[in-house]
């Protein structure tokens, strides 16, 4: 692979890192010739850190390693896209990357995920999923039925409101119900994928 670094002072070339599953762009950093090679001989995302002025692998303290899994140059080998395996959360505020904010909506489920997670320790006083939860796994099953059922009837009324209400209704407790038999959605999601692929 050609690289350009004599184009850069210090020779720093940007380098885009991207999760090689999700395809989300990560983080950007640079690299010379020397974390270059050191990203490509050990595997894990290495950059030239211009605050330190060194060699930085990406996870060398926090133990969230960028995993290589691809290097190319751009069309006049003046920047590299790294795809990657992210151990951990890439971003050094704990966001999964450098551009995410807790709760965009593409992420809003997975974070409600969270808090679903949270609120079932909560005390049954002050919280409708603690509550829930404390009655057993066969009342949560049996409130996604009641939830489906309204759906049902709404779908055949001409309310938008109602309808969506009722299907966001849904949505929570089959959230609620994954997350008591010990699942997310994205085991969900991966069993999707599979059909999908096949
Ligand atoms: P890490 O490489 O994850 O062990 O983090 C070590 C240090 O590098 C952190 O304390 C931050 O100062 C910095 N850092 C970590 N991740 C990023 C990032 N995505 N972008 C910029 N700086 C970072
Ligand atoms: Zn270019
Ligand atoms: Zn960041
Ligand atoms: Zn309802």
């Amino acid at each position: 692979m050609k690289v350009d670094f004599e184009k850069y002072p210090d020779q720093l070339v940007p380098a885009i890192v991207q999760d090689h599953q999700t395809q989300k762009v990560l983080m950007l950093g640079f690299m010379n010739p020397e974390a270059l090679h050191q990203t490509e001989s050990t595997g894990k995302v290495t950059f030239y850190s211009r605050s330190k002025k060194r060699l930085w692998t990406k996870g060398e303290e926090s133990g969230n390693f960028l995993e290589l899994r691809s290097i190319a140059a751009d069309c006049d080998h003046d920047t590299l896209l790294i795809k990657a395996h992210p151990v951990g959360p890439v971003c050094h505020t704990g966001a999964d990357t450098c551009w995410s904010e807790r709760n965009h909506s593409e992420d809003f489920l997975q974070y409600l995920e969270d808090i679903i997670d949270l609120r079932r320790q909560a005390s049954p006083d002050t919280s409708y999923v603690a509550k829930l939860f404390s009655k057993g796994i066969n009342k949560v099953a049996q409130k996604v039925g009641e939830e489906a059922v309204e759906l049902v009837i709404e779908a055949k009324d001409n309310n938008d409101a109602l309808f969506l209400n009722e299907a966001a209704d849904l949505l929570f407790h089959y959230l609620l119900l994954l997350n008591a038999k010990g699942f997310s959605l994205q085991d969900v999601v991966e069993i999707l994928k599979d059909r999908h692929s096949k």
